[in-house]
């Protein structure tokens, strides 16, 4: 892989710019240490003003601009990203590592997004409605907020910022953004196509930096109205904290610690195919992962064998080499987070029936690789049953029926996806009726949200606000009420009626 000296640099109204404390860092593959991809600004406090003071001058006329207008750009956008999806692709498994099949699917997210957003800008509907008072008519339209500031993680380099920037935009809304320290690249890429379709300067502001020097001071910073973040819980309550003085609204996507049921009629062959695909896709590094699999104890012994025969197959490298399934971990933190739960689970006296080190050797000697994990002998209460680990590391547990499935399953702090294999139809309906998450699948696992449904978690997993589809729509914009009286005459609601 060739090394790059290329400095890239912060876009703020328009312009390519230094950050002003002139600090910079590295963004180096997490497949190999010796592969570096570019040197990106360190922004602090002032960078994040001039962003957000450019941001409040695009406004006004981003406002005024009609939404049709707003998404013939983003229409040029999606087409633009649609015609770089490989490069995009490779870049970004340099950045964050998972393998290219798993990338192209991050662009196609943006893509999705930007289009399904682009397409509501000839709908953004309101409602109209009668009054309950004569020659007086109704309707509701929803109005932009201001500037909003968006903080992302690095799992979905591009498909996440583009899930809070697509709807925020065109919504008449101007954003800045700053991405995960480890993967600022893709959300680079992603504003320069933006820029390049024809978004005016300062309507998309983007800044690299680190969390507390550069996130922090956007998510209190007091002309910005709104906050979207994605991350974890604790930075999460951060965020909430430092938005709290200024009323922000604020969009909170955090941990999970996601379900799959299997129960005993199940298509065994498709049970593990997806508990493969849920727990180890993306090296486990999705809020939706499917850590932990309860199976239904007649079979329980059958799916172990057969899981566990199947995860020590994963080819697991680096994941721009073809025929790679798992890529490395994000960064030596997730490493050795990884390192600690898998230690902890050992002497809660859970077994790990493969996996359980960091791989080494060869190419392995130069990236964050770690073998995929299956713990058995859980109980529901363990440590690494209940907190997310964020890595290759799924935990087995056994049930005696459905109920008590349901009751391991919601017995959790986090609330965002779960999943049931089964054939029978009652028993996918009841576990749909009670399981308390955000999201459910049927014969498929925890992973796999699609950019026109609402997207997000209950518990400790959100606050109470979802992603994607139309309800994005809602969170990046304020509803206005609107009654015209024309009747001539003082009509008084409640009383002359
Ligand atoms: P992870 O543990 O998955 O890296 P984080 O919650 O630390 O998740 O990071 C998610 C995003 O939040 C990143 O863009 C990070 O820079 C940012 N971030 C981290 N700490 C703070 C903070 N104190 N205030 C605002 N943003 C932060």
């Amino acid at each position: 892989m060739m090394n790059s000296d290329k400095t890239y640099k912060n876009l703020i109204g328009g312009q390519w710019v230094e950050s002003l404390g002139r600090k910079t860092f590295e963004n180096i593959n997490p497949a190999d240490s010796n592969d570096r991809i570019g040197t990106f600004q360190q922004s602090n406090a002032e960078d994040i003003a001039a962003a957000v003071a450019a941001a409040r001058a695009a406004f006004p006329g981003w406002k005024r601009t009609p939404s049709p207008k707003r998404a013939e750009i983003l229409y040029r956008a999606g087409r633009l990203l649609a015609e770089r999806k490989e490069a995009l692709a490779c870049d970004m498994t340099r950045e964050m590592g998972k393998p290219l099949e798993e990338t192209r699917g991050d662009v196609q997210e943006a893509i999705d997004m930007t289009l399904y957003m682009a397409g509501e800008g000839r709908r953004l509907f309101g409602q109209t409605t009668t009054s309950e008072l004569p020659s007086k008519f109704c309707m509701s339209v929803r109005s932009p907020i201001g500037v909003c500031g968006l903080i992302t993680p690095w799992n979905f380099p591009m498909a996440i910022p583009a899930w809070k920037m697509m709807p925020a935009l065109i919504c008449g809304n101007t954003v800045v953004i700053k991405p995960a320290e480890d993967t600022p690249l893709s959300a680079f890429n992603l504003v320069k196509i933006l820029a390049e379709a024809g978004l005016p300067p300062g309507v998309a502001n983007c800044l690299s930096g680190f969390g507390p020097e550069a996130g922090g001071p956007l998510a209190s910073h007091p002309d910005v109205p709104v906050i979207s973040f994605t991350g974890s819980t604790e930075t999460g309550r951060e965020v909430a904290h430092a938005g709290a003085d200024h009323s922000k609204h604020l969009c909170l996507e955090m941990g999970g610690k996601n379900v799959i049921i299997v129960l005993e009629d199940a298509n065994l062959d498709l049970a593990i195919d997806g508990a493969v695909w849920g727990g180890f896709g993306t090296t486990g590094q999705r809020c939706t992962a499917s850590s932990r699999v309860v199976v239904h104890q007649d079979i329980y012994r059958e799916f172990l064998q057969r899981f566990v025969e199947r995860t020590r197959a994963l080819k697991v490298g680096n994941g721009i080499n073809p025929g790679i399934q798992v890529g490395p971990l994000i960064n030596e933190a997730q490493l050795r987070k990884v390192e600690q739960y898998v230690e902890i689970g050992t002497k809660e006296g859970a077994k790990a029936l493969c996996g359980a080190k960091r791989l080494t050797g060869g190419e392995y000697d130069h990236g964050w690789f770690y073998a995929p994990t299956i713990f058995s002998g859980c109980t529901p209460g363990m440590r690494i049953c209940q907190e997310e680990i964020f890595g290759p590391v799924v935990t087995l547990i056994p049930c005696s029926n459905l109920e008590n499935a349901i009751e391991i399953g919601n017995g959790v702090a986090y609330g965002l996806s779960s999943s049931i294999y089964t054939r029978n139809i009652n028993n996918a309906f009841k576990a749909m009726q009670e399981m308390e998450t955000g999201i459910f699948y049927v014969n498929a696992p925890t992973i796999g949200a699609e950019t026109h449904l609402p997207f997000g978690g209950t518990k400790s997993t959100g606050n109470g606000h979802r992603e994607a589809a139309t309800t994005a729509l809602d969170f990046y914009s304020e509803w206005k009420s609107i009654y015209i009286d024309y009747s001539d005459r003082l009509q008084r609601a409640q009383i002359d009626t």
